[in-house]
């Protein structure tokens, strides 16, 4: 499969070492968040390949020495397309409208198998395994693990952040289900000073 990633330009570059937000409670999600809006500019926390394979050890899934030979920015440009595609469908997903293909062409690559293991004790498990050796296998798992969220996934509780000028997306696991920002101490706390704004505007008397 060869994918036309958009090669984003626009981007300022996010500095080397920056943490990469881990808020969405979910890895798919927090893999969309890789993407975020700060004072309305979008920065793209993935620049490099490295950033990538950063981001991946991160979640948990590191990835050994690649043996497939890739072109600078090859793994970048597929993980960037692979964030498009899961962006589409979850929002799809979202409104009841079908997904497109791509997905699948992104499981095609993915290549994982079933391991039986069997411990001492005799007792026996199946475990999904997955050796990534090509540059397309390296999405692999995030490419599962996406696709599972939109099957398996409570639709309701993947919610968007409710600040509109707010790119970040997570997986609601409070209880009762209610939460409606990213961060309480980012968009939380702004919608906080704007509803009190409002507020004094409408009732100067009351200060
Ligand atoms: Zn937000």
């Amino acid at each position: 499969m060869k994918l036309k990633g958009p090669v984003v330009t626009k981007k300022t570059v996010e500095p080397a070492g920056q943490k990469f937000l881990t808020l969405g409670d979910h890895p798919t999600l927090d893999f969309l968040n890789t993407e975020v809006r700060i004072n309305g500019e979008l920065i793209d926390f993935l620049q490099t390949d490295d950033d990538v394979l950063r981001w991946l050890a991160h979640a948990g899934w590191p990835v050994g020495k690649i043996a497939e030979k890739y072109q600078q920015e090859e793994l970048l440009e597929l993980a960037r397309a692979l964030r498009l595609t899961i962006r589409g469908a979850v929002e799809n997903r979202k409104a009841g409208k079908p997904i497109s293909d791509t997905m699948n062409l992104f499981l095609y690559d993915a290549h994982s198998h079933l391991k039986l293991i069997s411990d001492n004790k005799g007792s026996l498990r199946l475990e999904r395994q997955w050796n990534p050796t090509t540059l397309k296998e390296v999405l692999g798992r995030l490419t599962e693990s996406a696709a599972e969220l939109l099957v398996d996934g409570d639709l309701s509780m993947i919610k968007h952040c409710e600040n509109p000028e707010c790119v970040l997306w997570f997986y609601d696991r409070t209880r009762p289900h209610r939460r409606r920002w990213c961060s309480m101490a980012t968009c939380g706390t702004r919608n906080k000073v704007a509803a009190f704004r409002h507020r004094e505007q409408d009732n100067p008397q009351e200060r």
